[in-house]
């Protein structure tokens, strides 16, 4: 099977290598230093500044958004969220949740951050803005800048969902002036599932200190106490966090951050590029692409049903959608392990069902 999926996805020989390894025990200086290792190389590829730090929560992606607000925010904020596909609706459900005031900005699928979205909302006491950098869900990648800037201007804290687009498309936490940045292991870090990562800016670990928080595997008090060493308050995806320490020295080896962007931007560009030569019947329908997926609506059938015939006639995944966007979109990812024959492969499937008639 060829993986064009957003996650998990395919991962290089020496991560799956460590897949294959015994997991070892962790209370040791070894386990400490590798995990020391792995906060230095987020910090540095996250552009975070030297009093940020980073923790590794045992969890999905969900599990660190969750932990973002149960830490960071109480009642007595007042949040502003995007809210523009199931990502966005998700950091909806968990404020709601845990009880933060909060005003949703609803945009349509596919529909880009403009500054008429945010206008409305200056100077009206706002303490928080949480959103996806990029949704993957409708493939929409955000305006960050027309956030942090609104951001800087009425004081909010920000927290932003990078989980699809850490390290494949520029970001910088400390220009942006990002509180938590939240990702996870099994989108472009490229490992298997099980892990989020958050780095912390210094005005999250206030809040932290400051709050609160009402679970005790979430409590990043704690989390943040024992990363002082290396550690974690419990029993962490051990074997995870040694495919994130081979997986960030590779990125570390071959350029750092901007190379492992560029490859990505690189894949992105070569498949749509063929894709519109070739004039398939598909729409792109994001207007503001992430080098991570591109959303595509299909014109001809169901956006579902060609998931499926590519699965089970051509050994690949390409990303369905969920939802009400079960039939009208799917999503083919460039991030992960994958190279320009791969698309290759993929494209001449989709040729074939044109001439068969399907599409
Ligand atoms: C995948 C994803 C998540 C959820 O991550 P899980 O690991 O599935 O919990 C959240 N936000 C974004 C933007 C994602 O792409």
């Amino acid at each position: 099977m060829i993986n064009f999926t957003v996650g998990p996805v395919q991962s290089s020989d020496a991560v799956r290598a460590v897949g294959g390894e015994q997991v070892p025990y962790f209370r040791t200086a070894e386990f400490s230093e590798t995990m020391l290792e792995n906060e230095r190389l987020i910090k540095k590829f996250a552009h975070a500044t030297d009093d940020s730090r980073v923790v590794f929560m045992t969890c999905s992606g969900s599990g660190g958004m969750e932990t973002a607000i149960m830490n960071c925010l109480t009642c007595e904020d007042k949040a502003l969220v995007i809210n523009g596909g199931s990502f966005g609706e998700r950091f909806v459900e968990l404020l709601r949740l845990h009880g933060i005031p909060f005003t949703e900005i609803k945009l349509e699928h596919g529909k880009a951050l403009k500054p008429e979205h945010l206008a409305g909302f200056e100077g009206q006491g706002y303490t928080a803005f949480l959103l996806q950098k990029h949704e993957t869900s409708t493939g929409v990648h955000y305006d960050i800048d027309l956030v942090a800037d609104f951001c800087k201007r009425n004081g909010c804290f920000l927290i932003v969902d990078t989980i699809s687009t850490f390290l494949c498309d520029p970001f910088d936490m400390a220009e942006t002036g990002t509180g938590v940045m939240i990702t996870g292991s099994q989108k472009a870090l490229a490992c298997a599932p099980g892990i989020s990562v958050m780095a912390l800016a210094p005005s999250a670990i206030e809040r932290i200190e400051r709050n609160r928080c009402c679970c005790q595997y979430l409590d990043l008090k704690l989390a943040l106490k024992n990363m002082d060493r290396g550690q974690t308050p419990w029993t962490p995806a051990v074997g995870i966090l040694l495919q994130i320490n081979v997986r960030l020295k590779e990125i570390e080896a071959m350029g750092g951050a901007d190379a492992e962007i560029a490859r990505c931007a690189g894949l992105a560009s070569y498949f749509r590029k063929k894709l519109a030569e070739m004039e398939l019947p598909f729409e792109v329908v994001s207007e503001s692409l992430s080098n991570a997926v591109t959303p595509l609506h299909p014109t001809t059938q169901s956006a579902y049903e060609i998931f499926l015939k590519i699965k089970d006639e051509y050994g690949m995944w390409i990303c369905p959608n969920g939802g009400d966007m079960r039939d009208s979109v799917f999503r083919v990812g460039h991030i992960g392990y994958l190279h320009k024959e791969d698309y290759d492969r993929l494209l001449a499937a989709f040729d074939d069902l044109r001439k068969k008639g399907f599409i």
